[in-house]
């Protein structure tokens, strides 16, 4: 099986792990009107919703370039990720609108030994799936895998403080749970904002590598006098560069063309991610 079925196996096991556990929580917590448990089990399902992304990315990013899309697909996936972005800034908005009813009219959550078996599930969930996700994704080197690894290790956290809220309800502090269900609204967000930025950078064309990198590589190519006007931009794994070159206005049309070869597979590879080089070539005398 080549790496990218791989991926995407790992990646469907884990989906189905974190959906299954954030319908329980959101249902569960609805029913207890425990609104710490149904955020946590919204962050879940933002989760989720994350690895659709990156499976559908890398259907989507597999398919080779055509005439409408000369520089391929990659962005497609860049794309959806603002679909993600608004399901968790609306989810945040419902949580912390709850949260703010909820100071008025005080509800006090019913917690069962069910809540607090849901929630320790949740975290032997979340930690086994961490600890396989960064096997594979070291094992694969998939930066989606150790990524999400990281991420599913804060999801963790999260969960644990869920059960101390649980602790705290059930002692009387029932206000904790809407101090917490707001926390949470506002990781969510910011997670939210995390992903808006990065797919803003991509699609607005932010750019991606400093001009001293280039410059570090194609400086060192012989028959390079100068560089300059050098732009950057794309996803980390389809990065463009356009520079401008200053060689001798004697060299030869085919040794110059040699040379933008040359310089091209020294970006490629001395960089990790250039997928396309554009030289320009200037005289100088
Ligand atoms: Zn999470
Ligand atoms: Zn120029
Ligand atoms: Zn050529």
């Amino acid at each position: 099986m080549d790496k990218f079925s791989q991926v995407r196996r790992i990646l469907i096991v884990i989906l189905v792990l974190n959906w299954l556990v954030a319908f329980s929580k959101i249902i569960y917590g609805i029913i207890t009107k425990c609104a710490s448990m149904t955020a946590d089990g919204v962050h879940s399902f933002g989760d989720g919703a994350s690895n659709v992304i990156g499976l559908v990315g890398i259907w989507v990013a597999a398919r080779p370039r055509d005439e409408d899309h000369p520089y391929g697909h990659k962005k497609f996936e860049t794309f959806a990720t603002l679909g993600i972005t608004v399901i968790l800034f609306i989810a945040a908005f419902n949580i912390l609108k709850d949260a703010f009813a909820r100071v008025f009219h005080p509800i006090a959550p019913d917690v069962t030994v069910f809540s607090f078996a849901l929630m320790v599930v949740t975290v032997i969930i979340n930690f086994f799936v961490m600890r396989y996700e960064h096997r594979k994704g070291h094992q694969l080197s998939s930066d989606i895998l150790v990524c999400d690894s990281i991420h599913t290790r804060s999801d963790i956290f999260a969960s644990l403080g869920v059960i101390a809220t649980l602790v705290a309800v059930k002692i009387g502090f029932s206000f904790l749970d809407t101090i917490v269900a707001s926390l949470i609204a506002v990781l969510i967000a910011k997670s939210g904002l995390e992903i808006l930025k990065r797919s803003s950078d991509v699609l607005c064309d932010a750019s991606v590598l400093s001009d001293a990198m280039i410059e570090g590589v194609v400086n060192k190519v012989p028959g390079i006098r100068s560089i300059h006007n050098i732009r950057t931009h794309g996803r980390k794994d389809d990065i463009h560069v356009d520079l401008h070159v200053k060689i001798d206005a004697e060299m030869h049309i085919d040794d110059a063309h040699k040379l933008s070869h040359k310089i091209e597979s020294e970006l490629k590879g001395r960089i990790p991610g250039i997928t396309n080089v554009n030289v320009h070539m200037e005289p100088i005398r």
